[in-house]
């Protein structure tokens, strides 16, 4: 069986309804993955859609005296970001069901971009629900859907962002769960998902290891990557969960799920939650969209609680600092998501620091101008 608990957090916390579809796509996952053409299909999409394995690069200028930065360049995938990972085996699984509609949210417009893009791919019907703040902020991406052919739906109500378009893309499911398929964005939402995207961002841990052995002859000596629901640091984690390897995730100061929120649910599922005295959601605050969600996915309140990951924080202020920091001394624009990773990797003190470089800049261009 698919993990559905990590220690008391997780589980299914969703309408009756819902109940059969997730246990239909908790047999469906389990099939696809004792199915060897599946994971076959799987990889070699990955390398010729969206050009895996992606490199490790050594920030050398971008590092301080005496200390080494490696990067794992997510940012060089197809469509921008470590979100197509997830789409790819999510929409080979939802073909295998036989579902021909796809619903899915989206924050900053890259899961929606990446939904969209997958859907061209395998001419799927697709529906994205955006906040319409998130369709102001990242209007490029809401352009780009509509180019790929999804139908992009505003969100209106609440802080018109990435946790009300969840849970407008929940109801469409709960009224359509018998032909369609909810194309969920991160580790997070009721079981199985949260197993489902863990399984098909950790291509990103499981090529580092590799990357860094061979490369390097040896491990990093810490692993720092950006969590807003956690799903690239969790694929990035999953290459390192069994080594002498210390685990940092890195949250925005004002969306600190892990370093600020309590035990409550959100969207299916028990986790650490932004919440006040009456349990009630609070609002997450951050320059980047990506990072904007009070919530986080089970398995990273776990892995704080038991201490083998480490959760701190970057301000707007220093992700912005470390965005300029690596164009200027590397050639890069990063995202603004994974820009706080990068803030914090160069206060850590040890000498080979491995950071997740989640996705590209391009889609922050007009945010960053305007600080
Ligand atoms: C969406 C996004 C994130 C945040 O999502 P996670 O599930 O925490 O990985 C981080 N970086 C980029 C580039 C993103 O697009």
């Amino acid at each position: 069986m698919t993990t559905s608990m990590y220690g008391a957090y997780g589980g299914r916390y969703v309408p009756e309804t819902l109940i059969p579809a997730l246990d239909e796509l908790e047999r469906g996952w389990a099939e696809a993955l004792a199915d060897p053409s599946f994971r076959e299909e799987l990889d070699q999409l990955g390398e010729r859609y969206v050009g895996r394995p992606t490199p490790l690069y050594e920030a050398e200028r971008f590092a301080p005296d005496g200390r080494r930065i490696v990067l794992k360049r997510e940012d060089l995938n197809h469509t921008g970001a470590h979100k197509i990972n997830n789409a790819l085996g999510q929409i080979l699984l939802a073909s295998r069901l036989g579902k021909r509609r796809i619903v899915a949210e989206t924050g900053a417009g890259q899961h929606g971009v990446a939904t969209a893009t997958v859907c061209a791919r395998f001419g799927l019907e697709c529906v994205v629900y955006m906040g319409a703040e998130d369709m102001r902020r990242q209007h490029p991406n809401v352009e780009r859907m509509r180019l790929l052919g999804a139908e992009v739906r505003a969100v209106e109500f609440g802080t018109r962002t990435l946790k009300e378009a969840t849970s407008e893309a929940i109801r469409d499911w709960i009224a359509s769960v018998e032909t369609t398929y909810y194309l969920i964005g991160s580790c997070v939402g009721p079981a199985p998902y949260p197993a489902i995207v863990r399984e098909l961002q950790a291509v990103i841990g499981r090529e580092a290891r590799r990357q860094m052995l061979g490369t390097y002859d040896r491990l990093p000596d810490v692993v720092v990557a950006c969590v807003g629901g956690g799903s690239n640091a969790i694929g990035l984690f999953a290459g390192f969960l069994d080594d002498d390897v210390r685990l940092v995730g890195v949250e925005a100061a004002g969306a600190a799920s892990l370093g600020s929120g309590r035990g409550a649910v959100l969207h299916g599922a028990r986790s650490s939650v932004l919440v006040d005295d009456d349990g009630q959601i609070l609002d997450a605050h951050s320059i980047s969209a990506g990072l904007d969600y009070p919530g986080v996915g089970p398995e990273h309140a776990a892995l704080r609680d038991s201490g083998r990951a480490t959760y701190v924080t970057a301000t707007d202020e220093e992700a912005l600092a470390a965005f300029h920091r690596l164009a200027e001394t590397e050639g890069i624009l990063p995202a603004l998501e994974p820009a706080h990773a990068l803030a914090r990797a160069l206060d850590i003190d040890a000498e080979l620091v491995l950071v997740g470089l989640s996705g590209r800049g391009d889609k922050d261009l007009a945010e960053v101008l305007e600080h």
